[in-house]
């Protein structure tokens, strides 16, 4: 299917139109929905705490005419992920969409993109006209291409650096019979991204990694699936992982996908999100308490004070970040059934 799926990464600090800021792009889900590119110019989140605790509800930006179903299910997994998480901001949220043929209504979007371009130009040395025409091409023409997208963004000409979360044509993503609408763990994986970046730097693996984990864990944590549902999309990922056919590639290659090899970039899906998300299963498991409540009320905050590499070092109790690495493969290489009965052991 055609979609925006994007790792990770981040475009230079540069202007309005070449990304509007640091652009933390990041793609979603683990399933087949996801496909889509690497964006060319990326970088990982710098070593400082972007966003900060708080406790506000992120503000919601809605086109007007698209059917806010689709923003009522996007709030829901953001809400979701803020219960789990904490609250961390401040976040706006863009969501832009059509359905059906034609082009969106004049006055709707002449009233997004004043809305949007209040925001982002207040305070700063930008012009409105060099607003409008960046915010027609990162959100209009995207959504009357009929291409859904979503990724974080943020603007870090603001004093408070603002998270972007940004959704178009989420409605592609639905299907009838998901357990879970689709759009509701776009808002979770998306949200996690904003808790991950209050607390610093963490390879590629590891942000999407948590966020894929997390489409699948918090649904499962509020009541909305049973843990079969975990199992089968967790599944799914071993599935695609499997069909891999640079099976030499790992997670170690997918630490920073600006810096990663052209092969590794290839299958960023299958490193970064796939294995991402079983690595951090298998970090969980093989930390004292097995919790994931311990991961994020413990470990995260560890990051921030030693960074990530010592961080998982001192938080697992082992050698290296090489020995995890060598721990994590011999994880994988063990039978599907290993894996899932470890996936059911990790505590809430
Ligand atoms: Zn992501």
């Amino acid at each position: 299917m055609n979609d925006a799926s994007r790792p990770i990464s981040k475009t230079s600090a540069a202007g309005l139109l070449s990304g509007t800021i640091s652009v933390l792009l990041m793609g979603c889900g683990p399933d087949e929905r996801a496909a889509g590119p690497v964006p060319s110019a990326t970088l990982q989140v710098g070593g400082e705490r972007v966003f900060v605790p708080m406790d506000e509800e992120p503000t919601y930006h809605l086109l007007d005419g698209y059917d806010p179903r689709w923003s009522v299910q996007l709030r829901e997994g953001i809400e979701m992920g803020r219960k789990y998480w904490g609250g961390f901001g401040p976040a706006h949220v863009w969501v832009v969409g059509r359905e059906g043929e034609g082009s969106i209504d004049r006055v709707a979007r002449e009233a997004f993109i004043d809305e949007y371009c209040g925001w982002r130009i207040a305070g700063l040395d930008r012009t409105m006209e060099e607003c409008r025409v960046h915010a027609t091409e990162r959100f209009i023409d995207v959504a009357e291409r009929g291409e859904p997208e979503a990724y974080l963004s943020w603007v870090d000409e603001f004093d408070q650096p603002e998270a972007e979360l940004v959704f178009i044509n989420v409605h592609r993503w639905y299907l009838e019979d998901d357990p879970v609408p689709d759009p509701v763990l776009r808002g979770i994986h998306e949200y996690t991204h904003v808790f991950q970046m209050g607390f610093g730097s963490m390879p590629t693996w590891m942000m999407e990694g948590a966020a894929v984990f997390s489409e699948s864990w918090i649904p499962w944590v509020e009541g909305r699936c049973g843990f079969d549902v975990v199992s089968r999309r967790m599944g799914r990922l071993l599935d695609r992982i499997e069909r891999m056919e640079d099976s030499d590639l790992t997670i170690a290659d997918m630490e920073d996908i600006d810096s990663a090899s052209q092969a590794a970039r290839d299958h960023h899906r299958e490193l970064a999100y796939d294995a991402g998300a079983w690595a951090v299963v298998f970090l969980v498991h093989g930390s004292p308490s097995g919790s994931m409540a311990a991961f994020r009320d413990e470990f995260f905050p560890m990051v921030t004070t030693l960074g990530w590499e010592r961080a998982l070092v001192e938080y697992l109790g082992i050698e290296s970040i090489a020995a995890f690495y060598e721990g994590f493969e011999d994880f994988m290489a063990s039978p599907r059934r290993t894996r899932l009965i470890v996936l059911g052991e990790i505590g809430r």
